[in-house]
């Protein structure tokens, strides 16, 4: 595990903020010690409250109850629920992050820490049910987003907290309640995050359960979700399975599924500006994320100088019989149709642990390996989820956009050009035709992390919401008034 020292300072502050106890925190903020006291008089929450279940049947009847609940109320209640949401988030991301780094054992404390601040900061809230409204001869029409009801929530093992927060900002600001089938890898810290959440929305509005989780989820626990008549929408962050049968359940499904992202180089690009973004990308929580660069495609003619920016970026390079072992460890065969899939071993695992496996020796702050292989390659393939990143040579920019569409198997999720030319640019953007297109930045610049825009961890690539925002979860309703309220002209003088 890496840490670095802003995290170090990070941490003993907290623990020292918690030792002192009742250290008064900055305006607007609660202070971690004082929201566990709060928890740990409630430590032994059994099932039924603060969103812990067992049961899905008894999970959505309480978040039912919970939607009645809060469409009575006013939307400065959505805003006060979401706004500690957001507050925990980020007050807590510290101890959260690390819970969720030592139950998965995927990624990089740092980065768990950082998706969670950064989701309190960048998730997107009430401000986006924006009216609209026709007004005429006729009348006035006014179309309003109201909440579907109950939605049930499918979330990763590579973001578990992370994909709940920003689900649950998003659809409690769209007016719904949610229950939880997480990853059982990430269960644990699934069913923390939500308790704490609830506790301080009940504490402040009175209502508990807007988010539940079922603290022991199965596939079954799953499909009694999928199939429940009082869940009005699903929502599916994952592969291909879960997209799947998202989409076979029969409702209406939101399904957030996996991506290849394919990154093309081309003759006029920046290439120590490109290297930089792809190794804060790729190695980005070692990887996980969906939208990190997994394969890039260089020119030949600069293919050689692209390596030499790697270098200097501060990748290790491998060589071919290096690969060769890291492959071996990386990949093993699943499935009827025996198709190869990371391993449990290597997945989400720190650039030293692959090196490792490479038969290499690095130093421990190298975040990112790399090296040339065919376009055939696994690595090229396989959505890895690991720190390292294959290239491969292209004839030209044709060539690198053929290569990167056939490589992100249709997916349409994420794809990143490096280039100074709009006319390369433009045309990689029509063939990729991808959720998030990423041009001279790093893959998480598409979600508003270094770019513009907000940031959600379920981007609906195949049913097509792309990130996903409160307006997302909400069906739209139109309420006509006929004749009256056009203030512009008088119809009936005439
Ligand atoms: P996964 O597909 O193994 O599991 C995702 C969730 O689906 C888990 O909760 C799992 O228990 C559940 N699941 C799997 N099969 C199911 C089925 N048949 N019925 C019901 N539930 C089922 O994925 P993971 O390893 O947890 O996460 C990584 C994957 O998620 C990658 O493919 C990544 O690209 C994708 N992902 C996509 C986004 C996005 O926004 N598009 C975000 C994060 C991750």
């Amino acid at each position: 595990m890496q840490i670095n020292e802003e995290l170090i300072r990070s941490v003993v502050s907290q623990v020292v903020q918690e030792v002192r106890g009742g250290v008064v925190p900055p305006s607007g903020v609660v202070s971690p010690a004082t929201d566990r006291n709060t928890a740990s008089s409630r430590s032994s929450t059994g099932s039924g409250r603060f969103g812990q279940f067992d049961c899905a049947d008894q999970a959505v009847a309480a978040a039912r109850k919970a939607f009645e609940q809060l469409r009575t109320r006013p939307l400065e209640d959505r805003k006060k629920a979401i706004d500690h949401i957001r507050r925990i988030s980020i007050s807590q991301a510290v101890e959260l992050g690390t819970m969720e780094m030592n139950e998965t054992k995927i990624g990089r404390l740092e980065h768990k820490i950082e998706k969670l601040k950064t989701l309190g900061q960048r998730s997107p809230g009430t401000e986006f049910l924006s009216t609209q409204a026709y007004s005429g001869d006729r009348g006035l029409a006014v179309i309003e987003h109201a909440p579907f009801g109950v939605i049930g929530a499918i979330t990763p093992v590579t973001h578990s907290l992370p994909t709940i927060t920003g689900n649950a900002v998003s659809m409690i600001a769209g007016g719904n309640t949610l229950v939880v089938n997480p990853h059982p890898s990430g269960r644990l810290v699934a069913a923390e995050g939500v308790r704490r959440f609830n506790e301080a929305i009940y504490d402040d509005i009175g209502i508990d359960n807007l988010i539940c989780v079922i603290r022991e989820p199965t596939l079954e626990t799953a499909s009694a979700i999928f199939g429940h008549r009082d869940v009005a929408l699903i929502c599916v962050t994952g592969g291909p399975a879960v997209g799947r049968a998202a989409l076979n359940s029969g409702k209406r499904a939101i399904v957030a599924g996996p991506g290849n992202p394919p990154v093309v180089v081309d003759e006029t690009a920046d290439l120590d500006r490109a290297a930089r973004c792809i190794l804060q990308g790729a190695a980005y929580d070692n990887n996980l994320l969906c939208i990190a660069e997994k394969e890039v495609f260089v020119v030949e003619s600069v293919f050689d100088a692209m390596l030499a920016a790697m270098d200097r970026a501060g990748a290790v390079r491998l060589n071919r019989s290096q690969i060769d072992r890291l492959t071996d460890a990386a990949f093993h065969e699943v499935g009827q149709d025996r198709h190869l899939a990371p391993t449990k071993e290597l997945l989400g695992q720190d650039a030293n642990k692959l090196a490792r496996a490479a038969g290499v020796t690095i130093e421990s702050n190298r975040e990112l390996l790399f090296g040339e292989t065919a376009e055939t390659h696994p690595f090229v393939s396989v959505e890895q989820m690991m720190p390292f990143v294959p290239f491969v040579r292209c004839r030209d920019i044709d060539h690198g956009i053929e290569l990167a569409q056939h490589y992100e198997h249709g997916f349409r999720h994420t794809s990143i050009i490096h280039s100074r030319n709009v006319r390369n640019m433009t045309k990689m953007a029509r063939a990729m035709d991808t959720t998030l297109f990423v041009k001279n930045g790093p893959c998480m610049a598409g979600l508003g992390l270094g770019g513009e825009g907000y940031l959600s961890f379920s981007i609906a690539g195949p049913t097509g919401e792309g990130v996903t925002t409160p307006l997302t979860f909400t069906r739209e309703r139109r309420c006509s008034l006929i004749e009256d309220l056009w203030i512009l002209g008088d119809p009936t003088s005439n």
